[in-house]
């Protein structure tokens, strides 16, 4: 099965997926612009019959998710302020961020790009690769949404040609939960196509709990490794899925163990409909300390907060 087929059938609908977990009496929230996109492989890690279970949490569209909390706005990282051209944002020197598209694997409650107001499907990115042109600075380019790896094998390698003839990128990154959902989706024509580029490539994933990783996905994780392309994750710390010690420590480990590095442990960004994931930062900074103490320096992940207008992202230190 391909991965678009494999895609096709993620869990769209509450009912279906509360039937499948054996779950009653929740009821799911009809969230007009992101509802529940969930890929089976994530689904059966969920344990039936638990509507606490912390992969489930980040999925289910809750009730919660009505409420207006202060403190949490519809652009909490201030993308509308960086945006350089519809889907060009940048923020930070040397690099800049492509939203390439809208389009997932799964919709985490907690994202906050939710609200951006993404091209509807246009797959053209010409004022984009100008500006980029036209900024010697910019040596590299990440590779956003949405999740890039939503695009076609065709329309990503068409992107990174135009990319490869700017001569001042040198690397490209890709942001990306895919893996994580849709493992098959690091298949054979894209490494190709990252085998052939000059530009040096770095993945970083998105994993919050270890209960989302598999044999399957670092398999898949091993073709990259095996192009040498470093493989980080950029976890997100959230109330009731990994906001414990023994947890967080489990999810470093075990991504050490398939060499893939601690990048980021990120404070939630306030971003309306999510104040239920969040983690004081007092908490954090414990939970941090915990990590320090029982793994090893490069397992442990920088803790920061995305605050508009800083100039990197803002180490929150102990
Ligand atoms: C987070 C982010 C980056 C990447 O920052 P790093 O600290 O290099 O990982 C780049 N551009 C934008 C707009 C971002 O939001
Ligand atoms: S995969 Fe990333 S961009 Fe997509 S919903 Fe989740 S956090 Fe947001």
């Amino acid at each position: 099965m391909s991965w678009r087929e494999i895609q096709k059938q993620n869990f769209t609908s509450w009912p279906k997926l509360a039937a499948f977990l054996q779950i009653e009496g929740l009821q799911g929230y009809a969230h007009p612009h992101f509802p529940l996109n969930l890929p089976r492989r994530l689904a059966e890690k969920i344990e039936k019959g638990n509507p606490h279970d912390p992969v489930l949490r980040q999925f289910l569209p809750s009730l919660e998710e009505a409420h207006k909390t202060p403190g949490f706005s519809l652009d909490p990282v201030g993308d509308q302020g960086a945006r350089k051209s519809q889907k060009l944002l940048k923020k930070y020197e040397g690099r800049a961020l492509l939203v390439t598209t809208s389009a997932c694997a799964m919709h985490c409650r907690f994202c906050f790009r939710q609200n951006f107001d993404y091209v509807s499907k246009d797959f053209t990115f010409d004022q984009e690769l100008k500006l980029i042109g036209e900024d010697p600075s910019i040596t590299e380019i990440i590779l956003s949404g949405g999740d890039p790896l939503s695009l076609s094998n065709t329309v990503l390698q068409n992107l990174i040609q135009h990319i490869v003839a700017i001569p001042h990128v040198k690397r490209l990154r890709f942001h990306t939960r895919f893996p994580i959902g849709i493992p098959e989706r690091i298949d054979a024509p894209l490494l190709e196509i990252l085998q052939a580029t000059r530009l040096q490539p770095i993945f970083v994933i998105h994993c919050n709990h270890p209960k989302e990783l598999d044999a399957d996905i670092f398999q898949a994780l091993r073709r990259l490794q095996a192009l040498r392309i470093p493989v980080l994750n950029s976890a997100v710390l959230l109330r009731g899925v990994n906001d414990t010690p023994a947890i967080l420590h489990e999810l470093f480990e075990l991504l050490s163990d398939h060499g893939i590095l601690a990048y980021y442990l990120n404070q939630l960004d306030r971003v309306q409909g999510a104040a239920h994931f969040e983690v004081p930062q007092q908490e954090g900074l414990k939970l941090l300390s915990e990590l320090m103490t029982s793994l090893p320096g490069y397992a442990v992940p920088r803790y920061v907060q995305e605050v508009a207008g800083e100039p990197y992202k803002t180490p929150l230190y102990l």
